[in-house]
């Protein structure tokens, strides 16, 4: 990764001249540019876009012809075809595990969506903070780096993700107080806690949501002699999936292929059979969680029972796994009110002010 640079305060290159505007152009220019803050995650990737909101969430896959090696479609319209692509087209994911397993295909995907959140022709490239995990190596951020760098941004900043998820979710990050927030998502479940703007603690597993369609998937195929896609094992485990008994119990019709006949059935699984389905990898996020609360500092553990922990991302939307946790810890335990934007949201309030934010960002150009 290039040495990061001090912010230069306010400087504007025009795209065409890449020569420093003077002070009254600048003010100008930045008028005719959208500088957005990106979430580039490995299910959903979000943009929030400076002065207006998150104005994108998509879905991070590519769909891409077998024998040109073209892309056809991203995001929504890809995603649509993955399970059930046409011959010679095949859908993927670029994003596994929180990085980018694919270079040219995030650089793809990253410039439809850039381009989706600029509507008419920019005088002015735009400014770019994107989102990293916090375990991520010098060569992964050097891989997000240089894909955001070919969709033509000005300036390129990366932040923690944490830090974000912690500011989304409303937390004081640069107080002197530990908080914990706990980001599960596709891939990865992100554990940190951040005091004074940085991340004191952070612990990273590779079980997510993801894991936990796997775990339908497999537990369908054992018990019920049927295979589905991960996208209905996915549907299934949103509508009645749950890590903790509530007492409220349901059913679903699940479609799919009988294992040995090849014919396609129906079957109907409850949602306490689907509770067992999700333990394993659900047991695995509280371990996490357990392991890293005895690895927090004494005084930052101690201000963790008073404020509790913070979760966030579409994993910790899954019924009961609030309840699981703080019965596993006994601690309080939230989830975040927009659990699936809270990281873009908290980069999007860095991205308002970058200069008053400087030390939660790192330049990369
Ligand atoms: P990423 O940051 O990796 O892109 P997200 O934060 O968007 O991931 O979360 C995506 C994961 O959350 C997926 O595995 C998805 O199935 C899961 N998810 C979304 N909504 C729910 C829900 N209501 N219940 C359980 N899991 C959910
Ligand atoms: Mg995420």
């Amino acid at each position: 990764m290039r040495q990061s640079r001090p912010l230069d305060s306010g400087t504007v290159y025009n795209s065409l001249l890449t020569v420093p505007l003077p002070g009254f152009l600048r003010s100008i220019a930045e008028r005719f540019t959208n500088d957005v803050a990106i979430d580039l995650g490995t299910s959903s990737t979000l943009i929030y876009v400076k002065g207006k909101g998150m104005e994108l969430r998509e879905p991070s896959i590519v769909a891409i012809d077998e024998n040109t090696r073209e892309v056809v479609a991203v995001g929504t319209e890809a995603k649509r075809m993955l399970g059930r692509t046409p011959a010679g087209i095949s859908a993927v994911r670029p994003m596994k595990d929180g990085v980018i397993a694919d270079f040219g295909m995030v650089e793809t995907m990253l410039r439809t969506f850039i381009n989706m959140v600029q509507r008419r022709k920019l005088l002015v490239r735009p400014r770019i903070i994107v989102c990293v995990p916090s375990g991520i190596t010098e060569v992964e951020k050097r891989a997000v780096r240089d894909s955001v760098e070919a969709t033509g941004a000005r300036e390129i900043y990366l932040t923690s993700e944490p830090v974000a998820a912690a500011i989304g979710v409303g937390l004081p990050v640069d107080a002197p107080t530990g908080n914990m927030i706990i980001d599960i998502g596709g891939g990865t479940t992100e554990i940190a806690v951040v005091a004074l703007s940085g991340v004191v603690t952070a612990a990273s597993i590779r079980i997510a949501g993801d894991e936990m369609d796997e775990a339908v998937v497999n537990y369908v195929k054992k018990n019920y002699n049927l295979i589905v896609g991960e996208q209905t094992a996915e549907n299934v485990k949103i509508a009645i999936g749950s890590a903790y008994a509530t007492g409220k119990e349901e059913a679903m019709e699940v479609k799919g292929r009988d294992l040995v006949s090849g014919i396609p059935k129906t079957i109907k699984i409850t949602s306490t059979k689907l509770r067992e389905s999700l333990e394993e990898p659900v047991s695995l996020i509280v371990d996490a969680v357990r392991l890293a609360l005895e690895k927090t500092p004494p005084e930052l553990a101690a201000d963790i029972v008073d404020r509790g922990i913070h979760m966030c991302g579409g994993g910790s939307l899954l019924r009961g796994l609030d309840l699981l946790i703080k019965e596993e810890t006994s601690l309080p335990v939230f989830v975040a009110e927009n659990a699936l934007e809270s990281v873009v949201r908290g980069a999007g309030r860095i991205l308002e002010d970058i200069h008053l934010n400087e030390k939660l960002v790192t330049r990369a150009k």
